[in-house]
């Protein structure tokens, strides 16, 4: 079998999902034909309103959510509608806002923005099935078990394994599944979504419970290019790369999948392809054990909107390496993304994603030291530079923190 991911440029609007069609047909009449996990993420923007959505709920202001929420819901309507599908008959469609005041923002967050990918996986399946496609609709909330860390919730993989592998090794099982990326469900039923992005964990973790011959993300670039063709001219497909490859770039921020994605394929050895949505005949790239490495060309990976927070020890009777557990600590409680760490004896900055959760660890930090910070900062990592390649990136960039090594230079730099 093999698992499909699409992602929320690729179902944006109907000629999208005429095309998944396609790309689902193409795998079905393959020469080895095959079994199809299909993953789908929320439609184009919607995650995005739907955020909104519980942020005017959570401020109090009804009628903006309302109007935010009605918007979502047309948008899927008119979807609907161009691909021939009745909205109310042929999809259900959830007339109130599933919010509720007495529970937490985070809990409220993943019951509301979860239904943009229980909205879209209707969608495909219900278009697929009325194009004579055999297809079955699965609802992940009740079999991709997590916890309850809303927004960033943590998959019981033994039991989500045991639920999806009974589910699909049922005898006549249609060949085709269509099922939401991102979202799961604790043991009480409410929904859970997993962190941002998170559609490719799940393939993967599909991938890994159903050993999957291959994943597939298909996305609406070329593969994995060296660099950001919105940002550099040149850029390189890599067609093939490594696991541990992939695991770097993800780290360091490439946009193209998710770093949680490789570890459940790596486990099992299933190679991972990026595909190009748009021309499902081209190759893309392919990452696995037996992948080509290390890439060969310097590849540039930026990770924005960053801030640098340096602590220095308040008095010197000690030093600040002694306190890096409880440093680390904080961040980890805080649920702060370190993407860089740098210390001397009397102080540590490290650069972190800049969240909403950065304001509360700052404060707890300043208890201990002195704090200061830089935002509206970027990380730009460069795997495989040379000094030329070095000094290209750094011309006319305002650099706060530089590390290199002979291979590999990480530039903090303004903007
Ligand atoms: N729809 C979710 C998001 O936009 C999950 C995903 O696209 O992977 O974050
Ligand atoms: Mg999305």
């Amino acid at each position: 079998m093999r698992v499909y991911k699409f992602g929320g440029a690729s179902v944006k609007d109907a000629a999208g999902v005429r095309n998944v069609e396609k790309i689902v047909r193409l795998a079905l009449n393959d020469q080895t034909p095959t079994d199809l996990m299909v993953v789908i993420s929320a439609m184009g923007k919607t995650t995005n309103a739907l955020e909104r959505v519980v942020e005017f709920l959570d401020a109090g202001k009804e009628e903006a959510a309302l109007n935010q929420w009605v918007d979502v819901i047309d948008f899927h309507v008119a979807i609907m509608k161009e691909l021939k599908l009745q909205p109310g008959v042929d999809i259900r469609l959830q007339g109130e806002i599933p919010y509720d005041p007495a529970l937490s923002f985070d809990e409220n967050y993943d019951q509301v923005v979860s239904m943009g990918e229980i909205l879209s996986t209707q969608i495909v399946a219900v278009y697929l099935l009325k194009q004579g496609l055999p297809v079955e609709w699965w609802n992940m909330p009740k079999l991709l078990r997590t916890d309850n860390t809303w927004r960033e919730a943590k998959v019981d993989d033994s039991i989500s394994a045991e639920t999806i592998r009974a589910g699909w090794n049922r005898p006549r099982r249609p060949q085709v599944v269509v099922t939401q990326g991102f979202i799961g469900g604790t043991e009480d039923g409410k929904r859970t979504t997993l962190g941002r992005e998170g559609s490719d964990y799940t393939a993967a973790l599909l991938g890994n419970y159903l050993d999957a011959d291959s994943v597939t993300i298909w996305k609406d670039v070329p593969g994995i290019l060296n660099a950001d063709p919105r940002i550099e001219p040149d850029t390189v497909l890599i067609p093939s790369l490594r696991y541990q490859d992939a695991v770097e770039l993800a780290y360091s921020g490439a946009q193209v999948i998710h770093p949680k994605s490789i570890r459940p394929l790596q486990n099992k050895g299933i190679p991972l392809y990026v595909r190009p949505f748009g021309d499902p005949s081209a190759e893309g790239s392919r990452i696995a054990e037996d992948g080509v490495g290390p890439i060969d060309v310097p590849v540039y990976i930026w990770r924005k909107n960053q801030i640098l927070i340096t602590m220095r020890a308040k008095d010197f009777s000690f030093v600040l390496e002694e306190s890096l557990s409880e440093i680390f600590d904080v961040i980890h409680r805080h649920r702060l993304k370190v993407s860089l760490i740098q210390s001397s004896a009397v102080t540590i900055s490290v650069c972190v994603d800049n969240t909403r959760f950065v304001p509360a660890a700052i404060e707890e930090l300043q208890k201990h030291f002195n704090v200061s910070y830089n935002d509206g900062l970027s990380l730009l990592t460069i795997r495989g530079t040379t000094p030329d390649v070095l000094e290209r990136a750094k011309a006319g960039r305002t650099i706060m923190l530089s590390q290199t090594t002979r291979r590999t230079a990480r530039l903090v730099v303004k903007g």
